[in-house]
């Protein structure tokens, strides 16, 4: 069995996360594919491969000899896919030893790879990509990660002369809507430290992530018979259009920051006369930064009110938090990634996250986790790709923390 031939298997399963799902997972496909992994698991011959209520899989590779005394280290991918595209009836399709050609796929043939408009991939020349055939998702983000972490497992197993300490595996469900990290049981996984494989180019290692906050500004307003609504009524949905108006766009905004650069983003928005809300991202790499965010956001929204005699109901609430505020104290845990990355002969690539992973979660549950390329490449959409070559690259690299 190949790394890619489990790939192959697994995008097959339909394991879209559903957010208006209550149930964790929230899908049944994810069950599919979690029953697979742990027979396959059990099939290499890994200790305690339990599969709980939950959803959550986790397996341990027993240290080697002469090792017992090492921190036990945890790897950990995310089983479901974006809910923003179809994952169903997934046909990966395998471009062997591909020319640098547009790469036009069959079942939409608008869906097209040119390497023109795909820097990374126009690096990967001669190598087997795998894509989807232009309807669905490839399902790289995560299967990918998952994939490596399968394949590397059943190595360690069948080769013992690789030394290594204990090592612990997990498979989260509904990681794409923000849930992966809920139930996920720190103390019964039991590893000192972690690495999500859940990343693109060959090289990348993430330890710093955003943080973030998630703001909801309501603009409460009266409603009555617009044909005799003179003097009474008070429109909350123009009180609503004028404080997003108001929120910056030169500055702070998504479409205007990169890097470091934090923003203040209106994404949703529920509308009626009566009382109009409006959802807005808080993002800064700085958490104290959020304060100055939700400071502005108040501020103008009392402002609207104030001018358009609404009344606004505001709430702020966490959603993740940098990892780098955890991981600054554990600098051995991305020092030892880091070492890896260049064993196997890359170079390492380290910038901010502008997002989050599971991983700025659990590092502030107490599991310290940076995140690890798997060569993922256009996550959430058709033109998602990967190659054979970038997924035996994610085997070596978690070969080689291993074994440390
Ligand atoms: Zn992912």
């Amino acid at each position: 069995m190949s790394v890619l031939e489990r790939f192959l298997r697994y995008v097959q399963i339909d394991s879209r996360a559903d957010d208006s799902s209550a149930s964790c997972p929230t899908t049944p496909g994810q069950l599919m594919l979690q029953q697979l992994l742990a027979s396959e698991l059990r099939a290499s011959g890994l200790d305690d491969v339990i599969l709980d209520d939950n959803g959550y899989l986790m397996a341990t590779i027993p240290a080697t000899r002469g090792r017992d005394a090492d921190p036990t280290i945890g790897f950990i991918a995310h089983v479901d896919t974006s809910p923003e595209m179809s994952g169903a009836n997934v046909k990966p399709i395998v471009h062997r030893a591909w020319d640098g050609r547009d790469i036009i796929l069959p079942d939409d043939r608008t869906a097209v790879l040119r390497t023109s408009e795909q820097p990374d991939l126009a690096s990967q020349i001669g190598h087997d990509i795998v894509t989807a055939s232009g309807k669905t998702l490839l399902g790289a983000d995560d299967k990918a990660g998952v994939a490596a972490i399968v394949e590397a497992a059943a190595e360690l197993v069948a080769h013992p002369d690789i030394p290594h300490g204990r090592i612990r595996i997990g498979f989260t469900p509904d990681e794409e809507i923000g849930r992966g990290a809920n139930r996920f049981d720190v103390a019964r996984f039991g590893a000192a430290y972690a690495y999500t494989l859940d990343g693109g180019n060959a090289g990348e290692l993430e330890h710093e992530s955003f943080s973030a906050d998630l703001m909801r500004v309501a603009f409460i307003g009266f409603n009555t018979h617009p044909g005799y609504a003179k003097g009474k009524m008070v429109n909350a949905i123009r009180a609503a259009a004028r404080f997003v108006d108001r929120l910056p766009r030169e500055r702070l905004s998504p479409e205007t920051t990169d890097g470091y650069d934090g923003f203040v983003h209106p994404y949703q928005f529920e509308s009626s006369v009566d009382r109009t809300s409006v959802r807005v991202l808080l993002r800064d790499h700085v958490t104290a930064k959020l304060r100055e965010q939700e400071q502005l956001v108040r501020s103008l929204a009392e402002a609207v009110a104030d001018e358009t005699g609404t009344r606004a109901e505001i709430d702020v609430q966490e959603q993740y938090r940098n990892m780098r505020e955890v991981l600054d104290r554990h600098p051995h845990v991305v020092e030892r990634a880091r070492a890896a990355i260049r064993a196997v002969g890359l170079t390492p690539i380290e910038k901010p996250i502008r997002g989050g992973t599971d991983g700025s979660r659990l590092s502030f549950m107490g599991l310290p986790t940076p995140n690890l390329f798997a060569g993922e490449h256009n996550f959430h959409s058709r033109l998602e790709w990967t190659s054979r070559q970038d997924l035996e690259k994610a085997v070596a690299v978690i070969l080689e923390i291993a074994r440390g």
